[in-house]
């Protein structure tokens, strides 16, 4: 493994690997950037093909927090953690807790937080050995469940989308349709339900779907169908990769705002979009809701702060559209562009 060149790809910054033999913990801490503050960023516990993956999983995943972080104005840098799940039996409880000492030992240079293949219990075996991590109970100081929160910074991205794109002050009567009614989707359903938008989804779990048309009225439509739907707003928020050579041409939607990571398959599709005079929401702008959530927790819970700061994702995805305008360049550049400048102001000082 070309370690140092994968440090360089991604532009780092430190890495911490611990193996504990005892309890089978082989886990990697990614930092990718500190400059505006501790890292902060989930863990991710799933299974591997190797360790050179488990290793640019954390890498990529830890870069895209510092940008995620830097353009939510959080006094936060980039990290990611991941705890390669073993194929053989383990005791989970003293697994992550070999993990918290091992996160402990960074001394607040690293807080984690929930990811795919982590939950609450995770973060709560992790706090007993260390206070270097979010996500806990809210019985113990903690934030709780972070989709409403994304959900709602989604919603305010989709407002000062439609007051961008289409120079309407209200979602009353816009027709969204929204891919993937799971966490997110769902509050971000009852969200534009309030505002008085109308809703069309897809999902691949029929409850879900079913649910969203009981409660919020939605027409349910077969997953395929998403793309084709005749509506101003398309709001991925499943899986990623849902904007593609395949997909972007079928799109109706003179905006893309929603709250799956990594929707752009590859970067060019920002072009594409760009192209077509889709206004496409940067993913990790819009959907930064769930981090400014955790990110209350470590200087002290406060729910009506998290839901201000969430509120003012509006005003970022405005100066992203307007600043897209002026320089003629697909918005998700422009987003990388922001938060650079505001990683560099910092180096500065
Ligand atoms: P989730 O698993 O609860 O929901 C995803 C939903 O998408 C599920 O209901 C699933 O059945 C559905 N789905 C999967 N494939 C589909 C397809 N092809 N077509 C239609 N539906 C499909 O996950 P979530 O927590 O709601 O997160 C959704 C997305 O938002 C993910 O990409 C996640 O990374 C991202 N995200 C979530 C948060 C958060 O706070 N949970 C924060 C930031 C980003």
């Amino acid at each position: 493994m070309d370690l140092f060149g994968h440090l360089d790809t991604y532009d780092y910054g430190e890495v911490h690997i611990k193996l504990d033999k005892a309890t089978g913990l082989r886990a990697i801490v990614a930092i990718h950037d500190t400059r505006l503050g501790p890292a902060l960023g989930g863990c991710r516990f799933i299974q591997y093909q190797s360790d050179e993956a488990a290793l640019v999983d954390a890498l990529r995943l830890a870069r895209g927090m510092t940008y995620k972080a830097a353009l939510a104005g959080l006094p936060h840098g980039g990290g990611k953690s991941v705890i390669i799940r073993p194929a053989q039996h383990f005791d989970r409880v003293a697994l992550f807790r070999a993990f918290g000492r091992f996160i402990d030992d960074l001394r607040g240079h690293y807080i984690t937080a929930e990811d795919s293949g982590t939950g609450l219990e995770d973060m709560e075996v992790i706090r007993a050995v260390t206070k270097w991590v979010t996500g806990v109970d809210p019985s113990h100081g903690g934030s709780g469940d972070p989709s409403p929160f994304t959900a709602l910074g989604v919603r305010r991205g989709i407002e000062a989308s439609v007051e961008h794109k289409l120079g309407r002050t209200t979602l009353s009567g816009v027709h969204v349709a929204v891919q993937g009614v799971g966490h997110v989707g769902y509050h971000l359903c009852r969200e534009l339900h309030a505002s008085g938008a109308k809703l069309t989804v897809a999902d691949v779990d029929a409850l879900k779907a079913e649910r969203a048309h009981r409660e919020f009225g939605a027409k349910v439509v077969p997953l395929d169908a998403i793309f084709d739907v005749d509506c101003e707003v398309f709001a991925p928020c499943a899986l990623g990769s849902a904007l593609n050579d395949a997909t972007i041409p079928r799109l109706k939607a003179r905006i893309v705002a929603g709250a799956a990571n990594n929707q752009l398959a590859v970067p060019r599709n920002g072009d594409d979009l760009h192209a077509r005079g889709i206004l496409y929401a940067p993913d990790y702008a819009i959907n930064a809701g769930g981090l400014v959530n955790v990110a209350q927790e470590v200087i002290g819970y406060d729910e009506a702060k998290a839901r201000e700061h969430t509120m003012k994702i509006h005003d970022t995805m405005t100066e992203i559209f307007r600043r897209s305008d002026a320089l003629k360049a697909p918005t998700y550049k422009v987003a990388d562009m922001l938060a650079e400048e505001r990683l560099a102001k910092a180096r500065a000082r």
